[in-house]
């Protein structure tokens, strides 16, 4: 019965109250998401060890967010890839109930189909679409002006849901329906042939104005954004920015302008860590921007991520190991694949300098930000939503959120690279436990103390059925609750985690 509590729990939230500010305007929301950021790719440090590399990377502003704001150790994003884990932070439903379980790309294309044996489950392979319940939109009717910068990646190309505007936004810059950049730097169009911008899905739209210029798309993104923020300021309207900048996605290309700060590392890792720097001066741009305007202490600034560290690939140095101690890195059910940086910065709740271990993740931003800016969320929606508001724990009730909440991932697609955890499995997380059900080559689950084990290296399932059964029930109530499917193989559905024959052998 207390299993079908917790499962039923995450169903239960509440995103109507009014938070007023002092003045009784609603604050404004600068909601900074980073492609690919990986929880060890930054100099704020949330465990004692961490990868070669990691004392060479600069972000002091990141750093200042955090000694005037909150720090969550145990933040995860809703999916180790991109769109599932955007389109959850903007409808606060999981991607498994979102049914966007995987990255969009083109109309009616599936990106992440059959593969050796496994056939995935249908899904939502268009993304989100105008009818959709949004963030941007909610905010939007409640009188504020919400802007997207960069990266969307919401809808597919060919489809309304490309375009930011369609979901609620006001303002779009530089949007659309690819998750990369082809090119980072203005020099070259931000294109994959600068002679031709706009040829290619990749090429980024709506910059012409920096084409030829010596400037990095991460640059022109916080500047097109200053702009936005002025407008609102004028039009005194409080804004809902969506800064997500492309970066740190690969292609890993240098902005030349910060080399000089890593001739230590290999090259590919300096121009990681120059891509690094850019994405935390640009937090700088637009923190300075809110001190012109004096409205800085009215902004909400939340700095987080959309997957863990791409690892597998395009990296120097050994594969699968940039995001140590964590596990493996983008793509995998591994903690590197997931376990993600979160700042909070809200002046005057937030007390200074906290940290948190309170596991929380990405669809928990959709309730927060609404309680925070005072706008309900319709009720048919609201019924559907899985996150759960962050804002008294914000406000120093640290048990507000239960730190025994179950957390929960679905991607029933192979990631393109191959590496440990990169293949199609739905895992839970509940207090220190993660179970992992890896669907392929067949059902196979694997139990971690992550309290004793961040590394994920010891498989515990066979010592401790009891609490591998009580989180696989979990897990498949949980799946059976939101309508997830699994994969196929040899003409078969594979079973829930509850109702396989017992198996605890570890994946190939
Ligand atoms: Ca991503």
């Amino acid at each position: 019965m207390k299993s079908m509590i917790l499962a039923v729990g995450c169903w239960l939230s509440i995103c109507s109250v009014a938070v007023a500010s002092p003045d009784d305007r609603p604050p404004n929301i600068l909601f900074f998401i980073v492609d690919d950021l990986g929880w060890q790719d930054t100099s704020l440090r949330l465990h004692a060890q961490g990868p070669p590399h990691r004392d060479a990377y600069r972000t002091p502003q990141l750093e200042r967010l955090a000694a005037e704001g909150i720090t969550f150790t145990d933040a995860y994003a809703s999916s180790p890839v991109c769109t599932p884990t955007r389109t959850s932070v903007m409808t606060g439903r999981s991607p498994q109930q979102n049914q966007i379980s995987y990255w969009i790309l083109h109309k009616d294309r599936d990106t992440g189909g059959p593969r050796e044996g496994t056939t995935p489950p249908s899904w939502n392979v268009n993304g989100l679409q105008p009818d959709d319940v949004t963030l941007p939109r909610l905010l939007q009717k409640g009188g504020y002006l919400t802007i997207h910068a960069g990266k969307a990646h919401l809808g597919a190309k060919g489809t309304p849901g490309e375009n930011p505007q369609n979901l609620g936004f006001d303002i779009n810059i530089a949007g659309h329906a690819a998750g990369g950049p082809a090119d980072y730097r203005g020099g070259r169009s931000f294109a994959k042939d600068p002679a031709k911008p706009g040829q290619s899905v990749w090429d980024i739209p709506g910059l012409e104005k920096y084409h030829g210029q010596q400037i990095y798309l991460t640059e022109a993104l916080a500047l097109e954004s200053v702009a936005a923020i002025e407008q609102a300021h004028r039009q005194k309207k409080p804004f809902f920015l969506h800064f997500s900048p492309y970066a740190v996605h690969a292609p890993i290309i240098a902005n030349e302008r910060w080399l000089d700060h890593y001739s230590q590392l290999p090259k590919k890792e300096a121009a990681y860590a120059t891509m690094i720097e850019t994405v935390d001066r640009a937090l700088g741009t637009l923190r300075e921007a809110l001190e012109q305007l004096q409205i800085l202490d009215n902004t909400v600034i939340v700095f987080t991520s959309d997957n863990g560290g791409l690892s597998a690939h395009a990296r120097n140095g050994p594969a699968h190991t940039h995001n140590h101690p964590l596990a493996s890195g983008k793509g995998s059910a591994l903690e590197g694949g997931t376990r993600i940086p979160l700042v909070i910065r809200w002046p005057g709740t937030v007390k200074a300098g906290r940290r948190s271990d309170i596991p929380v993740i990405s669809h928990d931003h959709f309730p927060t930000l609404l309680e925070i800016a005072g706008v309900r969320c319709p009720r048919e929606h609201d019924a559907t939503v899985e996150g759960v508001s962050l804002v008294s724990l914000l406000q120093g009730k640290d048990h507000s959120v239960d730190p025994q909440r179950a957390l929960f991932w679905h991607m029933p697609h192979f990631w393109g690279p191959r590496g440990p955890g990169i293949q199609p499995f739905s895992s839970i997380r509940k207090g220190p436990w993660k179970l992992i059900y890896y669907h392929h080559p067949q059902p196979q689950r694997v139990l971690f103390h992550l309290g004793q084990d961040v590394g994920e290296k010891t498989d515990m399932a066979a010592q401790q059925p009891q609490i591998r059964d009580q989180l696989s029930q979990l897990l498949g109530q949980h799946l059976r609750a939101v309508k997830a499917g699994l994969p196929r193989r040899n003409g078969t559905t594979i079973p829930y985690p509850d109702r396989m024959a017992e198996s605890t052998k570890k994946p190939n």
